[in-house]
């Protein structure tokens, strides 16, 4: 496992569509070690989830694990590690919930996006294994936001009020009290 070095916004590659992956690929040992090196590289920079294309490589494959001892996101529940490949979502319930985003991608920020609140989301595990999630609150946006860099969307491109952009610090000092 290596750990791989994060690319920020404003490189294209973030911004392009993941390619699709074949059954036979995502057995293949190359895929193998991606997910390996996306695990790695997420659990170094902290992170709750990661997509492939935050490491520079252009395919629809991402990880999302919630520990129980993250900080990050004190709102999130624990979730095993999960591997979605070549995700679909479907939109449940389509009443927008907003919740503070960050990204491995654009380091030192948070940002205020309303998404759906619930959704299904059918894609492959790391076996090529068809699975199927119903997710709400939170997860949901966790889901969105992990699965938009498969489609080269960050959630800068998703704040509909950019009053609600900021600096982790002045989040902390003007946002998180008035939020509880
Ligand atoms: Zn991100």
């Amino acid at each position: 496992m290596t750990i791989q070095k994060v690319i920020r916004m404003g490189n294209p590659l973030l911004l392009q569509e993941g390619r699709v992956l074949s059954l036979d690929e995502i057995k293949s040992i190359e895929i193998k070690t991606l997910r390996e090196d996306l695990l790695e590289t997420m659990r170094h920079e902290g992170g709750i989830g990661i997509a492939a294309a935050q490491i520079g490589i252009s395919l629809q494959l991402a990880l999302i694990q919630i520990k129980d001892d993250q900080s990050r996101y004190p709102e999130a529940k624990a979730t095993k590690l999960l591997t979605i490949i070549n995700p679909v979502i479907h939109i449940i319930d389509p009443t927008l919930q907003g919740f503070w985003e960050g990204c491995l991608s654009v380091p030192g920020l948070r940002g205020f996006v309303e998404r759906p609140r619930k959704i299904r989301v059918d894609f492959l595990d790391e076996h090529a294994q068809p699975q199927s999630l119903e997710i709400e609150d939170f997860l949901a946006t966790v889901f969105q936001h992990e699965l938009d860099h498969l489609f080269g969307k960050l959630y800068i491109h998703r704040i509909s009020d950019l009053t609600k952009l900021a600096y982790i610090e002045e989040f902390q000092d003007f946002w998180v009290s008035k939020a509880e």
